[in-house]
């Protein structure tokens, strides 16, 4: 993975079609892969944010009367400007976020997927009518919210915002978005796109900043909807704020996410997926294998597993960790589940990568016989970490799935259909995997998972985020002054 980091142009706030000044506070933007300041992004304040609902609010009433199938024209000029641009929208993710090439080509490739889904809205929002009575009619049409925000996390800066923005502003929604000040710099390249696309100004905002503008969207009565994603702490948060606050909000959490191992699953594809699971984007997903549930005796698995990892090196073949404060964390795990008995059969800590000594990188760490009472098991690591548990049967093991706060996802490798059906029905997630790792759903299924993983109702993608970003209009028709009246009339 050879990349050199560049001083990039400073972000800015998107609001009303223009890159808008500076406000008074900002912050630096460090590149995970050495440790330099790649640009600097600005924590905005209320007043940003006063202005950017006010130019989304004028721009709705154009918007919304804009018909579906036109409004989709732009998003199909908008999918072929990503592919155009393919590489050098990876780039941008790869220097901001810390991950390999591949993983932000596939990233982008996924936006790409998601815009296309956005794109087919026409043939899945058509309203309905009935005949209900003679010459009376009801019919039922989805109608936009008006100024929507979403709230995305650092791991993917591209693909997250790509789950809101084409559903949200198709179906007739201004939006806001507010992007991890952690990487803020693929949102100002979609607003762009965007522009060129021909989007109407006012219909896609950008207001950067931190925890104090998060709250403040949360609180803003021009603010009909908000969905979030990132941790489950802030998850909370943001959905009890947004909901007191009287608006519809739909915030995905953290995740600890389990993979099941049965002594008859096929070796190598095992150990390639529970490797590949826990190490992708550096553990940094929400789809990551966080705890493997070892059933009976797998010994010879794990001892592929642990050539597996070997093979991943840091800096080539695997990305960085977002910042220091993450490394510093993903190794204090490791640290106290070895104090606490576990044995780290791959260590992570302490890599050097060669003309990146400051970068943030930890190595694949493969550890065994943790307990399910340890902070490994039960928490978010967010690194590229497995932690083995052993399970005597297939009912401990479920227990131990069962037993997490979070309900993400779940896996299953066996060869026996019985067992697969099993877990299918009794892991406690929204997403299931069978013999694989990263169970996350093809467009047109949507994405969202259980428990303390998810708050709200209905998944953020797919055609659940129809439910999520439009209210319904039911009307009642009558033409025919001869019809009989009836105690609705
Ligand atoms: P985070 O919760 O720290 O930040 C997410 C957003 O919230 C950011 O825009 C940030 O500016 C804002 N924020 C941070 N602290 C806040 C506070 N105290 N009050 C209000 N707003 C605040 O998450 P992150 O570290 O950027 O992302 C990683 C997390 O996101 C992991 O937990 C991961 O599992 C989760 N994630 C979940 C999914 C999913 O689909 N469930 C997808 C991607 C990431």
């Amino acid at each position: 993975m050879s990349v050199t980091t560049t001083r990039l142009p400073e972000v800015k706030n998107y609001i009303g079609g223009k890159f808008t000044g500076a406000p008074k506070k900002s912050m630096d933007v460090l590149s995970p892969i050495d440790g330099t300041v790649i640009s600097t992004v600005p924590l905005s304040a209320t007043e940003e944010l006063d202005e950017a609902v006010k130019s989304a609010k004028a721009a709705f009433e154009s918007w919304s009367n804009t018909p579906i199938k036109e409004r989709v024209q732009i998003f199909y000029r908008y999918k072929s400007l990503m592919e155009k641009n393919l590489h050098e929208l990876a780039s941008l993710v790869q220097e901001e976020n810390g991950k390999t090439i591949d993983e932000a080509i596939a990233e982008v490739e996924k936006s790409i997927e998601l815009t296309e889904f956005a794109c087919s809205m026409p043939q899945l929002v058509p309203g309905k009518i009935l005949e209900v009575s003679r010459g009376v009619e009801c019919r039922i049409d989805h109608k936009p919210l008006g100024v929507v925000a979403s709230i995305a996390p650092f791991n993917f800066p591209h693909m997250v915002p790509h789950w809101t923005i084409p559903n949200a502003i198709v179906l007739g929604n201004c939006m806001i978005l507010k992007p991890s000040e952690q990487v803020p710099l693929s949102s100002n390249k979609i607003a762009m796109m965007l522009k060129e696309a021909g989007l109407p100004d006012g219909v896609f905002n950008i207001v950067n900043g931190d925890r104090e503008i998060v709250e403040a969207i949360c609180d803003h009565p021009g603010i009909q909807a908000v969905s979030f994603v990132g941790s489950t702490k802030v998850a909370k948060i943001v959905y009890k704020r947004s909901t007191s606050n009287l608006k519809r909000c739909l915030a995905l959490g953290g995740a600890k996410n389990h993979l099941i191992v049965l002594p008859d699953a096929h070796p190598e594809m095992t150990a390639t997926n529970v490797t590949a699971s826990m190490s992708g984007c550096a553990g940094q997903r929400c789809m990551a294998a966080s705890a493997m549930v070892g059933v009976g005796n797998i010994d010879p698995i794990i001892s592929k597993i642990v050539d597996e990892a070997k093979k991943i090196i840091p800096g080539k073949n695997l990305g960085a960790v977002i910042s220091k404060e993450a490394r510093e964390r993903i190794n204090r795990y490791i640290t106290e589940a070895e104090k606490a008995g576990a044995k780290v059969l791959v260590d992570g800590r302490n890599w050097k990568v060669e003309g990146k000594e400051n970068g943030f990188y930890v190595g694949p760490t493969v550890i065994d016989f943790v307990t399910p009472d340890m902070a490994i098991a039960r928490e978010e690591v967010f690194g590229p970490v497995i932690a083995i548990i052993r399970a005597k049967d297939i009912n401990e093991a479920l227990k131990i799935e069962n037993g997490s706060d979070y309900g993400n996802a779940a896996s299953v490798f066996t060869q026996s259909g019985g067992m697969a059906r099993l877990v299918m029905e009794k892991a406690s997630a929204g997403m299931i995997g069978v013999n694989i790792g990263v169970p996350v759903p093809r467009e047109p299924f949507s994405f969202g998972g259980w428990n303390d993983s998810k708050f709200g109702v209905g998944d953020i993608t797919g055609e659940s985020s129809i439910e999520f970003w439009t209210q319904l209009k039911k009307t009642s028709i009558k033409w025919n002054p001869e019809s009989k009246t009836n105690w609705m009339s």
